[in-house]
C-alpha cells in the first residue's frame, strides 16, 4: 500500500467508478482495477446502492450469433476496432469509450442496448483468444461477428439475410410497416470519427 502513489490509486478508483456505472461485474472490476476486493464492494454499493450479483461471467460465444444480438455485436465491434488503432490508451478504457459510443448510437436511433457491457467485454476477450472472428459479407461488405474458423467465403450477413421472424418479433415495438430500426453500420466509421474529433477519446 505505502508504495502505491496517490494520483495511481485515485486513477483506480476513477476507473472502477466508469465501469461499475456501466454495468460492470465484480469479477470483470477485480481483473481490470487494482482495488482490493473489499474497496470495490464497498464502491460498488455506495454507486448502486446495493451488493454486486453473484454468478458467472458469460461463457458462450453462440448468444453474439443470434440475430439482432450479431447486429448489435458487430457493431460495437468495429467501433472499438476502430477507436483501439487510433488510440494509444489503455485497452480498458479503449472499451469503456467504444461501449460509451455505443449507447450514443444506440439512442440515436431510439433503439434499446441488445449488447450490456459484460456481453461487449466478454466479446472482446473471445476475440483476442481466437474464438471468435470478422467476417466480411459478400453482398453488402459489412464486417459482422462469426465463429472463428467459419470457411469466410460466401459468408452472408444477418442484415442481408435477416430470419423471416425477425421482423415480426419487432414489430410491436416499432412503427408500423414493418421497418426494422437497426443502426446503420456504415455509419459507424463516421460516427467514430466524429466522437473522436468531439475529444471523445482524448
Ligand atoms: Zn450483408
Amino acid at each position: 500500500m505505502s508504495t502505491k502513489s496517490v494520483l495511481g490509486e485515485v486513477r483506480e478508483v476513477q476507473l472502477a467508478i466508469q465501469l461499475i456505472h456501466l454495468g460492470a461485474r465484480l469479477q470483470f472490476l477485480e481483473s481490470e482495477v487494482g482495488l482490493s476486493r473489499e474497496r470495490l464492494i464497498r464502491l460498488y454499493k455506495e454507486i448502486k446502492g446495493v451488493s454486486p450479483p453473484k454468478g458467472l461471467l458469460p461463457f458462450s460465444t453462440d448468444w453474439y450469433m443470434t440475430w439482432l444480438a450479431n447486429i448489435h455485436s458487430s457493431m460495437f465491434y468495429n467501433m472499438y476496432q476502430f477507436m483501439k488503432t487510433h488510440s494509444d490508451e489503455e485497452k480498458v478504457w479503449v472499451l469503456i469509450k467504444s461501449y460509451k459510443l455505443y449507447l450514443q448510437q444506440i439512442e440515436a436511433q431510439e433503439s434499446e442496448p441488445i449488447l450490456d457491457f459484460t456481453r461487449a467485454c466478454t466479446m472482446v476477450r473471445f476475440f483476442d483468444s481466437d474464438m471468435l472472428q470478422l467476417s466480411t459479407c459478400r453482398r453488402c461488405a459489412g464486417q459482422f461477428v462469426a465463429h472463428a474458423h467459419d470457411h469466410k467465403s460466401g459468408y452472408v450477413c444477418v442484415l442481408c439475410r435477416p430470419p423471416s421472424r425477425a421482423g415480426k418479433a419487432r414489430g410491436s415495438k416499432r412503427a408500423a410497416g414493418g421497418e426494422i430500426s437497426v443502426p446503420g453500420m456504415e455509419s459507424i466509421g463516421l460516427a467514430v470519427e466524429s466522437a473522436l474529433d468531439g475529444g471523445g477519446l482524448h
